[in-house]
């Protein structure tokens, strides 16, 4: 029986996760629940998982929970407040695997406490290892922690990889990584109508159900970029080795070629709890309630190049992970402002791209040699972002 700490339980994936995890009530048992939001759906969570553990952010917020919890005659939950107890419930002795799904720099704290206290870390929260780079692989190295990608396309390559591979490490006779895209919902949109787009066109994924920041960033194709520097990271390649293949369909979940020619494909139905229950499982299978493959309904799939005009993230994504240093994360922090801010329709959507490369331009790029400098250049970023939009 194994603990599980799910970040962001509330989320797309964290609402996945637990319904993985209630398939398996012999193999794992919820420790902690996290959540910023939603809390109506966190006191639901409780209810049904019994956890040891529930988080939220805000005095207010825990206050509120803890008085309806006590009422339900669930008393017995502990419920934590502020960003620290975060970190404090990923690293608990009684945890084993943390499933890190905070969306964005908020992540990064408890994702890197649980790389720290050396446990499975099951990484959806792309942006903590973005941010933070080779900081968060040293530190699995030296924890012994076990990294298991859960973003579909880096679980598909990880399943593609020889079977003893570990994340982090060059898999030998590995050429390049083929990470598949499915173009989000403005892939043949005339260009000139880019700028009026609106928020709900853009969330409207023509093949996956996400929260709404990675939503955005699959339409801008920031998400491919985000994903093309966490694939560096997770197989240790060089960035001219990932190429991006654009595939509609969403059936190929990305690609490993070897250098003999072979190519191993994973592919399945667009459903996370695929990946997740991968990672839960693994080394073992176990079953995720998604719907079984059907080829015969598929017919065709179909590979496109990207066109980097159309998506000018993915290409400032590129450029990001060959300087290096500081310079994901300012990409990062520029994405995640001007997102929010197209959110709020507080910018066209045609502007994303403008306020990131604003910000590589602007915000000197230093070694990402400690956290505190990745924080550093996350929080200049911010201030320069917000001052070019407003
Ligand atoms: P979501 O917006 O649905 O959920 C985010 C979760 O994080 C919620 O539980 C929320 O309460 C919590 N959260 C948000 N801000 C917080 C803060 N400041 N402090 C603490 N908790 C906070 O997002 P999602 O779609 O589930 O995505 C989560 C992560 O997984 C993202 O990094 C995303 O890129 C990655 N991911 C998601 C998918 C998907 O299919 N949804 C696929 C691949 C990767
Ligand atoms: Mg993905």
């Amino acid at each position: 029986m194994k603990g599980i700490c799910i970040l962001g339980s509330t989320g797309s994936i964290g609402v996945s996760t637990l319904d993985v995890v209630a398939r398996h009530p012999d193999r794992y048992r919820v420790v902690a629940l996290t959540a910023n939001g939603n809390i109506d759906r966190l006191f639901e969570q409780c209810r049904e998982h019994r956890p040891r553990y529930a988080v939220v952010i805000r005095d207010e917020v825990a206050a509120d929970l803890r008085e309806r919890l006590a009422a339900a005659g669930l008393g017995d939950i502990d419920v934590l407040a502020g960003a620290e107890a975060l970190e404090r419930v990923a690293a608990l002795p009684e945890v084993d695997s943390v499933m890190a799904a905070i969306v964005g720099a908020a992540g990064l704290l408890p994702t890197l406490a649980a790389a720290k206290a050396g446990k499975d870390v099951l990484l959806a929260n792309k942006e903590a290892l973005v941010m933070s780079g080779q900081l968060f692989m040293a530190e699995v190295v030296r924890s012994g922690a076990r990294l298991l990608p859960i973003d579909s396309e880096h679980n598909a390559v990880f399943q593609c990889m020889p079977a003893d591979y570990r994340a982090g490490t060059r898999a030998v006779g590995v050429r390049r990584i083929l990470l598949t895209a499915s173009g989000g919902p403005f892939l043949n949109k005339p260009l000139a109508e880019l700028e009026s787009v609106t928020p709900e066109q853009a969330v409207a994924h023509p093949n996956w159900v996400m929260g709404r920041k990675i939503s955005v960033d699959s339409a801008t194709m920031m998400n491919k970029g985000l994903e093309v520097i966490e694939a560096c990271l997770l197989f240790d390649a060089d960035p001219d080795d990932v190429q991006v293949v654009v595939h509609r369909q969403s059936v190929i979940h990305s690609m490993v070629d070897y250098v003999d020619g072979t190519v191993l494909a994973q592919m399945g139905t667009p459903d996370m709890r695929i990946p997740i229950a991968h990672a839960l499982a693994w080394p073992q299978r176990f079953d995720s309630g998604a719907e079984p493959l059907d080829l015969f309904g598929v017919q065709q799939l179909n590979f496109e190049r990207p066109d980097l005009e159309r998506f000018p993230c993915l290409r400032l994504a590129y450029e990001a992970v060959r300087a290096g240093g500081t310079a994901p994360a300012i990409l990062n922090a520029a994405n995640e402002v001007a997102v929010a801010a197209f959110l709020d329709h507080g910018l066209p959507f045609s502007a994303i791209p403008r306020v990131i490369e604003h910000c590589m331009e602007v915000v000197a790029t230093g070694p990402a040699d400690s956290i505190e400098a990745v924080l550093q250049a996350d929080e200049e970023t911010r201030k320069v972002a917000q001052k070019y939009i407003t």
